[in-house]
């Protein structure tokens, strides 16, 4: 076992890894392309009290979040660099927020004009141009029509002074969908500052994100925006550090006969006589359902299967290889145990989703335990 906690299932946060891989993405960007660290969703799950302090140690000089409540807890943490907001808000929501002097994205005319309506000319914030050269259709604007290239210009004029960046979001880091969408972004970027008073200068220019930044294409901008990077989801790099573990607890061990069913719906039948162990986790903390009948865990640093369907609470672990199994022994439901890993790769693949999807919901879910070393 290694050191006691308090809790019976619990997120592991290591502060030194986020450091490293923030380190890495520092070294990683193109000469005059700076860092937007993305820290919406409570930072991926890793709480935003714990990196945002990392990421005034190193000078990062943008921070990306989405909500309201996140803008103000960066902000409460002391830092004074800029804030973007990586997505569209509602009027009120930026009147909310103008206090923690946060960037709000622009994407349409309507939009435009409900924010002047809302805050009038004097209190506009500064204003980014969401551009739709991506092609994700979310929330930018689509210079290849007349009508887009029209609203362009009187979002400009509306915005006057207020306009302080031209973004826009890639859909796809394969190769050749994001050399043809830095491509398209700077036809956009060119149309822009032909047809209006903008002046390159007067703007920051952003785009990419960790895949972006991991392609070894160079979108030319001054700013990419990576979050994924900084909690390691990055694929199968080894400069880039794990910073999350799942990790719960044995809370029951029990010989059962062959013939015995287990969990709901009786999904799985003992071939032979085994010695189970229930485990604090399950579906309540992220540990999904997708997992039942496929999951795997690490107790005394081997890799056990899990048991049946996942329940509220509680999963199923068959542990007859493990004679001297006790209540309280530590399990690991992702990360390392000895020199064993549950690792992204498995999980994404049993699950169906990605690292950034789990990782958001486990740190919401479960209690967070901040490792210094
Ligand atoms: C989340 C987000 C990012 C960061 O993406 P990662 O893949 O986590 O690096 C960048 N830009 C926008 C607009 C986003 O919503």
């Amino acid at each position: 076992m290694t050191d006691p906690t308090p809790e019976s299932s619990w997120c592991e946060i290591s502060l030194p890894a986020i450091s490293h891989n923030l380190s890495h993405a520092l070294d990683r960007l193109p000469k005059d392309t700076q860092l937007c660290a993305v820290v919406k969703a409570d930072a991926y799950g890793h709480g935003i009290e714990n990196v945002v302090p990392l990421l005034i140690a190193q000078d990062v000089s943008y921070i990306g979040i989405a909500s309201n409540a996140e803008a103000r807890a960066v902000r409460d943490l002391g830092y004074s660099g800029r804030i973007l907001r990586l997505r569209m808000a509602t009027p009120q929501e930026v009147e909310n927020a103008l206090d923690c002097h946060v960037e709000e994205m622009v994407g349409s005319l309507t939009a435009m004009r409900s924010l002047l309506q809302t805050l009038g000319q004097a209190a506009l914030p500064r204003l980014h141009i969401s551009l739709n050269a991506d092609g994700m259709s979310r929330d930018g604007l689509e210079l290849s029509t007349a009508q887009g290239r029209d609203a362009c210009l009187k979002i400009l004029d509306l915005a006057q002074n207020r306009v302080a960046g031209l973004c826009t979001h890639f859909p796809s880091n394969l190769a050749a969908d994001l050399a043809a969408s830095i491509a398209r972004f700077q036809k956009d970027q060119s149309w822009i500052f032909d047809h209006s008073p903008l002046h390159r200068n007067d703007v920051l220019i952003h785009a990419g994100s960790t895949l972006t930044l991991c392609s070894g294409q160079d979108p030319k901008t001054d700013v990419m925006r990576c979050g994924a990077i900084l909690y390691g989801i990055a694929g199968l790099r080894p400069d880039f550090q794990s910073t999350l573990a799942l990790k719960s607890r044995v809370i029951s061990v029990g010989k059962y006969p062959k013939g015995s069913t287990i969990g709901y719906d009786r999904t799985t039948c003992l071939p032979q006589d085994k010695v189970l162990a229930s485990i604090a986790l399950g579906y309540a903390n992220g540990y999904c359902r997708q997992l039942s009948g496929c999951g795997e865990v690490l107790i005394h640093g081997q890799r056990l299967p899990v048991m049946g369907k996942i329940s509220m609470n509680t999963i199923v672990v068959d542990v007859t290889t493990l004679p001297d199994v006790a209540i309280g022994d530590e399990v690991v439901a992702f990360g390392q145990q000895g020199n064993q890993a549950i690792d992204a790769q498995g999980i994404e693949h049993l699950t169906g989703t990605i690292m950034a999807d789990l990782f958001s919901d486990w740190g919401q879910r479960n209690p967070r335990i901040v490792r210094q070393g």
